[in-house]
């Protein structure tokens, strides 16, 4: 089994004096605190290199760290090994005789699965295994549906399964180093990603985007790690809506993962819309540049997924920003693409924002942390930074299309640092 250093843990009295000495006279930076509830603990991560120190403070008489402190003093408490499959981790350790602390993994910090092995077994330290939150959601993958009220306005986070791209192109130009602690990859360097398409039901019904859909063949399967396991079709049953209850299909984009579910092949062969009553929502610079792709976004973009709309008459464009129903209006970001539209949705004085490309992932909330895969990077982060400034004043709730883990949350802003809090 491969495991990697992740952090060590030190057991603090004095939160104020080991304040004192990491950030202040080493000039370290400490991240913004978690607590552990079920470990009546507060964890202050402070990085130094890949792994991490972790300042862990009792939040309560009965925490393991009060009880450690109390017997044996502040100080070093435990090291924590990463590895991909802590349930497998767990199983070898068993069947070599490992005393374990915790037969089972658990949840940890930052949507991790942890758990604890023996000291008696470890040569006297305290070793916690720990699998990170996105290796967790491809063994738990966060893919129930979800509701959420908004005035009149229901909105239901939907989902298409899960694929994976290249982690590199998916971080532009932050280095690994970085990007691997939020969005371990796989040995071909890919990152696990969820396509998230958003239900909103008022007068009318929409869906904005559509996942991948299910019209492609084994080689595109295996080059983007398709997991068809469940698809937009369980999701919408488990809704209870079906495909002729959608009225409007709005596109942000049309690229693969966000138009292939528009279309179906049919048992002919014949391929046709999949929602047979909607009208589908497309912006018109977005449409042209679909239909003429070059060298660079050819990939992207696969006419069965929006040209059979054309050919059954269902599709209307728009050229400018403007309300599609009501509570519903579309916002040119462009960044990803020339032409690449967010969606804003307000009803009774509460706002929603699907922002589906220009941050697709929770991960992509720092500046810099672009997509390679964007055309124009720069109009990206100007549009991400005024964008979460307004998330963060207002009180958005922000969707996120291809989170592996969180379909939705609000930014806050806390020690000029921002941080998600899952909705
Ligand atoms: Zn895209
Ligand atoms: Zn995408």
């Amino acid at each position: 089994m491969k495991a990697i250093l992740d952090h060590i843990g030190i057991a603090v009295k004095d939160l104020p004096a080991a304040v004192a000495f990491y950030r202040d006279a080493l000039g370290l930076e400490i991240e913004a605190p978690e607590d552990v509830a079920s470990q009546h603990v507060r964890a202050h991560f402070v990085p130094v290199g890949e792994p991490r120190l972790e300042l862990l403070e009792a939040t309560a008489p009965e925490s393991p760290i009060a009880k450690y402190i109390e017997k044996r003093g502040p100080g070093l408490h435990h090291i924590t090994l990463r590895v991909e499959n802590i349930e497998a981790a767990l199983a070898q350790l068993k069947a070599r005789g490992a005393k374990l602390i915790d037969e089972a993994a658990r949840p940890g910090a930052e949507g991790s699965l942890i758990a604890f092995v023996h000291p008696s077994a470890s040569a006297g330290v305290l070793v916690e295994l720990k699998q990170s939150a996105n290796q967790s959601a491809i063994r738990n993958p966060q893919s129930a549906i979800q509701r959420f009220t908004l005035g009149d306005l229901e909105l239901i986070s939907v989902d298409d399964g899960f694929f994976r791209l290249d982690g590199g192109s998916m971080f532009g130009t932050v280095p690994k180093v970085f990007w691997e602690k939020k969005a371990p990859p796989d040995h071909r360097n890919r990152i696990l990603m969820a396509m998230r398409p958003l239900i909103v039901r008022g007068m009318r019904t929409m869906i904005i985007d559509a996942g991948v859909g299910d019209k492609d063949d084994a080689k595109f399967h295996d080059i983007y790690g398709m997991d068809r396991s469940r698809t937009l079709d369980d999701a919408l049953a488990e809704a209870k809506i079906s495909p002729e209850d959608i009225d409007i299909v709005l596109a942000t984009h049309l690229h693969f993962d966000h138009a292939g579910g528009f279309t179906v092949r049919d048992a002919s062969g014949r391929i046709r819309p999949r929602f047979p009553r909607a009208q589908y929502v497309v912006r018109r610079g977005e449409w042209e540049d679909a239909t003429h792709p070059h060298a660079r976004n050819r990939a992207s973009y696969i006419a069965d997924n929006y040209v059979p709309l054309a050919d059954a008459g269902v599709l209307l464009m728009v050229d400018e920003d403007q309300t599609i129903m009501p509570g519903v209006r579309v916002q040119r970001t462009g960044g990803h693409t020339m032409h690449h539209q967010m969606v804003w949705i307000e009803s009774g004085g509460a706002r929603a924002a699907y922002v589906a490309d220009m941050i697709p992932t929770t991960a992509h909330i720092p500046d810099a942390w672009v997509m390679g895969y964007d055309l124009y990077p720069v109009d990206t982060l100007f549009a991400k930074q005024k964008f979460l400034q307004q998330a963060v004043d207002e009180n958005i709730l922000v969707f996120f299309e291809h989170d592996p883990t969180i379909a939705a949350g609000y930014v806050r802003e806390i020690n000029g640092k921002r941080t998600l809090q899952p909705a």
